[in-house]
């Protein structure tokens, strides 16, 4: 029976899926965010991924400087 990568006791139910890398873990202890669970690691990596969407979607709505022009 494999552990909870998180708190390292072994898995037991209730136990959630996290959305990224699959890796089993207890409820209690998956982040959620945006209505997914993810474990710590890829909680992180989606959190960073949603700043860079969120700074990309700023960009293509033309926030960005005029730019130097000279
Ligand atoms: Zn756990
Ligand atoms: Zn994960």
């Amino acid at each position: 029976m494999p552990d909870c990568p998180i708190c390292n006791k072994p898995l037991e139910p209730p136990m959630v899926k996290c959305s990224s890398c699959s890796a089993e873990l207890h409820r209690a202890c998956a982040k959620r965010t945006m209505g997914k669970s993810y474990c710590k690691d890829c909680y992180k990596q989606a959190k960073k991924q949603a700043r860079f969407e969120r700074m990309a979607q700023r960009e293509a709505l033309g926030g960005g400087k005029p730019g130097k022009i000279w």
